[in-house]
This record gives C-alpha cells, structure tokens and sequence, in this order.
C-alpha cells in the first residue's frame, strides 16, 4: 500500500513523535507488522520514485516517515532495491565529507550534512539473512541518512552548523512568496530539545557578537549611521523630548544616540550579559540612557508611562502569540510602537537563522488579525527589512 509520508511541521506544532524515535529491532521475519511495514516501503518508495525519478541514482524511506515502528529502511541503489533491516555501520573506510540533502520528512529544505563517504553497513534481508554491503559517494550518504531516521534523528539536527546559511537553497526557502518552514522554528525548536532554550530572544547568537567591539562610542555611532532610517521614523513619531522605550535593546546604541538628541530614554533587556554590555556602551558614551533586566512580554512600568516604544531586528524571532504579547505589553506602556524586522526579501547571508521571515503582505495581515492599527509602513533596502509604526 503505498502510504502517506511522515512529515516534520512546526508551524501546526505537530512534530510527529514517530519521526523522533529510536525505532525496534526487528526480531520476527514473518510478523504481519514486519511485512506489511516491508511492503508499503517498497510500494511508497516505488510511487516516489516514479514521481520524482532517481536522479542520484540512490534514495531511499525509512519505516517511520511511513509511520511504523520498526529498524527497516528501504533504498534504491542505481536500480536495485534493498531492504535493510536493523542495519549497523560496522566500518569507515573513507573520509568525512559535506552532502547535501534533502528529506521528504522535511519539505523544501536542503542541509549541509557530514558523513563519511564509503562505509560498510551490516544488515539483515527480508528473510533475515545477515549481509554487509560497502558503500560509496551518494549511496553511503543516503543510507546514513535513512539510518539517522531510524535513530530517530532528522537531517537539521545532523547539520553541524545551524547559525547561518544552514538551509539552502534560498530559492525553495522564498518559494512562492513563503517559508514553508520556516529556519527559526527549526532551530529553537532544536534548541529546546537540546536543552539550550530558555528564554525568548537567541541569547547564544548575539552574544558571541561583541567579542569584537571594543570602542564603544565609535561603535554606537556606527549603528546611529546605519539605522538612520530607523531613527528618522522615531523622530517623525515622537513628540520633542518624548519619552521613549527601547525593547529587547540588544547593545543599546540607537538609545544612546537618541538620548544625545534630548529624548528620554529606557531600555530593557532580557540577557543580563546583553545588559551589561550595553551598560558599559552607555558609560562609555556619557549616555544618561536607564536599563532594565525584562522581558519584551513583561516591562517594568505603568501603564502610558512613554510616549514611544522602539526596537529592531527582535520581534521577527517570535511566534504570532509572542509577537502579539510582545506588542500589546509594548502599547500598554506606550502610544506608539516602531519595529523594524527583516522580511523574506533579506539577503540570504545576512540571515542570523533566527528569523521568522514573512512578506510586508503578512505582517500587515498578523498585525490587522490581532487589533493593531498600523500607521506606517516603510520597506529599506529593497524590501529586506520593514519598518513599521503601530498604536
Ligand atoms: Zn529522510
């Protein structure tokens, strides 16, 4: 029977538990699990493959992304097909090196993935005969692959790299206008699962940012140049003198170049070395500028305590709940909001895999959804990034 294949989807929060477990041995040959599981294999496999070709001349499913419980991949090595059964990399005898793949489990993307490129991999046939086969190239990295899902482990979590330029290519990740999945929710949901998540901002990524700064007033005025289009927006919305918030304030530098201007000014940032570091940018800048320790979902002020909330290159790393928290706690204390985000025309390199990248077209429609009233709406650079003004 040729069945539906198992896939990964963040969006919908359903993970399918089945992709992420470590499958049984199988130890009954004759099982009707066991030949049912052998059969649809084959048949699912066959309907892949006269769908899609075999161009690599090696592909290959694995029991669980048909939704069985069982050790068993199927492959199809130039025009042999073969089932291997509890298979076992008994032996490496190349070298490692990057392939890149895909997994119909998880659409649309490719990863850079390292495996050895001729191994030896012990198996046991449909009648549980024990065999060995040597494998080269493409074919030992598609049935690492295949072995990887039957340990449970999907082709993001193998990819050594998950900072930057993790999935490729940029051409399926902005099919049709859209991420299908998008990196971000990948990644943090990667995070979580390793233990490394905790809070709601990338601690990890931008701390390992400041290592190289040391002037921190040449380097405040280097981010006051580079979002000057940002800072003009602030300006045009907030009143002379206005009071004015900064969320999620990373470094803090357009705070300190905006307090230089007369407005009043108040950070807040989660990460307490984020924090520090942007104490010490603020001293080293005679900047008057006041630093919280808070989450974007909780500031520490009454209610229409500021005339404007600020900040950038943050919300886009939040879900549409977090988001909409984020904003609403944001307008508790202040009249107007300014964000700037990058949307999926960013250049792919300037990626920080964080992103939850949608159009100027899905923003606008998640802010309307959720009660916003939008007052302006500025693209930069050729559409990369938007900056938009909510009350
Ligand atoms: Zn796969």
């Amino acid at each position: 029977m040729i069945r539906e294949i198992v896939t990964y989807d963040i969006h919908s929060r359903n993970n399918n538990e089945i992709l992420h477990k470590k499958l049984k041995q199988v130890t009954d040959f004759h099982s009707d699990e066991t030949l049912n599981c052998i059969k649809d294999l084959n048949d699912t496999l066959d309907d892949v493959i006269a769908r899609q070709g075999n161009r690599r001349g090696a592909i290959g499913l694995s029991a669980n992304q048909i939704d069985y419980d069982l050790a068993i991949s199927a492959v199809t090595l130039g025009d042999q097909r073969y089932m291997l059964i509890n298979p076992k990399l008994i032996k490496e005898n190349g070298k490692e090196r990057l392939f890149r793949i895909g997994c119909f489990s998880v659409d649309d993307y490719r990863a850079m993935v390292r495996y050895n490129d001729d191994v030896t991999v012990a198996y046991q046939d449909e009648k549980g005969n024990h065999k060995e086969i040597e494998l080269k190239g493409d074919r030992s990295c598609v049935v690492q692959h295949e072995m990887d899902h039957l340990q449970g482990m999907l082709l993001f979590e193998k990819a050594e790299d998950f900072d930057r330029d993790f999935f490729i290519p940029r051409e399926t990740l902005y099919k049709d206008g859209k991420v299908p999945l998008n990196n971000h929710g990948m990644i943090f949901e990667l995070e979580r699962r390793r233990g490394l998540r905790k809070t709601i901002v990338p601690t990890a990524w931008y701390s390992s940012l400041f290592n190289d700064y040391t002037d921190y007033v040449a380097y405040a005025y280097k981010i006051a140049n580079e979002e000057k289009e940002l800072l003009n927006v602030i300006r045009k919305h907030a009143p002379k003198n206005a009071k004015i918030a900064e969320a999620g304030n990373g470094t803090g530098a357009l705070s300190v170049a905006l307090e230089k201007e007369g407005f009043k000014l108040n950070c807040c940032e989660v990460d307490p070395d984020m924090l520090e570091l942007a104490i010490r940018i603020g001293e080293a800048n005679r900047s008057k500028v006041a630093y919280r320790k808070a989450d974007l979902a909780d500031l520490p002020f009454e209610d229409g305590s500021f005339d404007l909330i600020f900040s950038y290159e943050v919300l886009e790393t939040l879900n549409d709940q977090e988001l909409t928290e984020a904003l609403k706690e944001g307008l508790r204390i202040a009249d107007t909001y300014v964000f700037k985000v990058p949307t999926i025309r960013i250049a792919a390199n300037t990626l920080k895999g964080n992103e939850r990248l949608r159009t100027e077209r899905e923003w606008k429609k998640t802010l309307a959804r959720n009660g916003f009233t939008l007052l302006e709406s500025k693209p930069l650079d050729k559409g990369g990034y938007l900056i938009l003004v909510i009350q």
